[in-house]
């Protein structure tokens, strides 16, 4: 305690200023990562931001980010994927043919709730929190999980929030709301790794 955490947050597409607002709540410091120079800067965890996962994972190609960001993620470097995070992290996308970091050991479904269900909020149980707010946009859910990953929620039987190691998969949009709960959870995820 007492110092001052610094995160990075991928900010090339997406509501990333929305989940650095957050951090800086909780009296952390963010580094955004826009292109592979911004890696030899110094940081305790890192924030996938929620926005296209398509176009996140091309740019994450193209600049070079992705294979260094999946061996720090495999090293155990703390992660945190907000809906395209949780679909650039998972190990298989059921309905596309292609992988982007591939680190965390589920299977999500792009686009999930079709396009009637395109955005609502629901408040739910996550486990070691309590009911929080869930914004919901376009939005994919975790249709298994190896018995390896825990499942922290799920929404109408959906799972939607999922802890593997040092990595939190979440489906909807906590910077959304106005409820820091889970991003507390992930900073002490990242001092925890950080005192080892
Ligand atoms: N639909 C987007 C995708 O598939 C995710 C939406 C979001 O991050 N809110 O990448």
């Amino acid at each position: 305690m007492g110092r001052t955490e610094k995160i990075a947050v991928l900010a090339v597409q997406g509501a990333f200023v929305e989940q650095e607002q957050r951090m800086r709540e909780l009296g952390a410091e963010c580094v955004e990562l826009r292109q592979r120079s911004d890696l030899g800067q110094d940081f305790a965890g890192l924030i996938l931001p929620g926005g296209e996962s398509t176009v996140q994972g091309k740019l994450l190609v193209e600049l070079g980010l992705l294979e260094p960001l999946r061996d720090r993620i495999r090293n155990g470097l703390p992660v945190l994927g907000t809906c395209a995070g949780l679909i650039l992290l998972s190990e298989e996308i059921v309905n596309e043919d292609y992988v982007w970091l591939g680190t965390l050991p589920v299977k999500v479904r792009r686009n999930a709730y079709g396009r009637q269900l395109g955005s609502f909020c629901v408040k739910e149980e996550l486990k070691g929190i309590g009911t929080v707010p869930m914004t919901f946009i376009r939005a994919p859910y975790v249709e298994s999980v190896e018995d390896t990953v825990e499942i922290l929620a799920r929404v109408e039987d959906r799972i939607v929030a999922v802890r593997y190691e040092n990595q939190l998969g979440l489906a909807f949009h906590p910077e959304l709301d106005m409820d820091n709960r889970i991003h507390q959870m992930f900073l002490d995820m990242c001092r925890q790794s950080v005192c080892i």
